[in-house]
């Protein structure tokens, strides 16, 4: 027999669709939460390209960075 107590080292982060930019270029994956976003439509920090608003289930977490990059 083993001992099959391994510790649970994930919390559970519930994931709760966002407002979000994400950029237009398909083989870039930049995007930004829309609450960093003012009133003008902004472009992708990573190549300039135009960004679309759309949405992503993201963590509900409040303390991010403006521009996440999920490689
Ligand atoms: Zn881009």
């Amino acid at each position: 027999m083993y001992n099959n107590s391994r510790k649970k080292t994930l919390e559970e982060i519930p994931l709760v669709p966002t407002a979000i930019w994400s950029c237009t270029d398909e083989n870039c994956r930049g995007w930004m939460r829309d609450n960093f976003v003012f009133s003008v439509v902004p472009v992708c920090s990573l190549c300039q390209s135009e960004m679309v608003k759309g949405e992503k289930m993201l963590a509900a977490v409040t303390n991010t960075s403006p521009l996440q990059i999920k490689l």
